[in-house]
């Protein structure tokens, strides 16, 4: 049976505050685990917490590299041993130019362990090769987002779960049709609500949707739920839990860290 968990909730940067820990302070990380594999989407702070498997391929897919994204990989503790099957790939690059984001991020003086050490246990893969890794069971597709610098759409099947992840995306109109096609029957949709529409007034061109074009995608969409997600780190559980009437009876949800969705 496939699980999907949210490990990682928040956009932007990490916050711990009180006020913000019923649905999280950790940034983007997802997992998609079935009996015989484990994919993570991003690995922002919220990596920390995940369980990396050791007995099954594990490829860590990346959407892209802000920092949000990247900032928990190293901070996992599995990563530093028996990493022979762990696999990072993107499709927004090649492995080369994956490989170099992530040297300038954790490289020289900006962390104590050289990433060359580290990567010399970690492989890195061409985003078309992770079928042959993965096999046929599970399907991995990739579609272009709206984002500064670019960003990568993924939708993940297996036999028993569809999960399509559409985090960080600044939506517009002419989007609608294709990334209706892209989620079309997929159990559960990831969106980026960090902004309300009042305040993508003041955000225009920095990368992100509303929470309004979450709820009104879901409608027009055939998908089984959407989690809205990339909670803004200003944003505490209270002003989430009062804005709960935007979809009354609707399929959306707010995603909440370390949190599970089954289908
Ligand atoms: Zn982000
Ligand atoms: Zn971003």
């Amino acid at each position: 049976m496939t699980h999907f968990t949210f490990w990682g909730v928040r956009g932007s940067i990490p916050i711990a505050k009180a006020s913000h820990l019923h649905f999280g302070g950790n940034t983007i990380c997802s997992e998609f685990s079935t009996d015989k594999v484990q994919i993570f989407l991003d690995a922002g702070s919220g990596f920390i917490n995940a369980n990396v498997s050791r007995d099954k391929p594990v490829i860590i897919l990346f959407s892209h590299f802000h920092h949000d994204h990247i900032q928990g990989l190293l901070f996992n503790k599995d990563l530093f041993s028996g990493t022979e099957n762990v696999f990072l790939s993107t499709s927004l690059c090649s492995k080369t130019d994956l490989l170099e984001a992530l040297d300038r991020y954790y490289g020289g003086r900006l962390f104590p362990e050289t990433f060359d050490k580290i990567t010399q246990a970690i492989n890195f893969l061409e985003f078309s090769e992770i079928q042959s890794v993965i096999g046929d069971e599970i399907e991995v597709l990739s579609l272009a987002l709206h984002h500064p610098g670019g960003c990568s759409g993924y939708r993940i099947n297996s036999s028993d779960l569809s999960v399509t992840n559409l985090v960080d995306n600044e939506y517009f109109g002419g989007q609608k049709r294709a990334l209706c096609d892209f989620v079309e029957d997929s159990d559960l949709v990831l969106w980026d609500a960090m902004y309300t529409e009042k305040e993508l007034k003041e955000k225009i061109g920095w990368g992100h949707s509303t929470i309004e074009q979450g709820v009104r995608f879901s409608e027009v969409a055939n998908i089984g739920g959407l989690a809205l997600t990339h909670h803004c780190p200003t944003r505490t559980d209270e002003q989430l839990l009062a804005m709960e009437r935007l979809n009354e009876q609707g399929n959306c949800f707010w995603a909440k860290e370390c949190s599970i969705f089954n289908n």
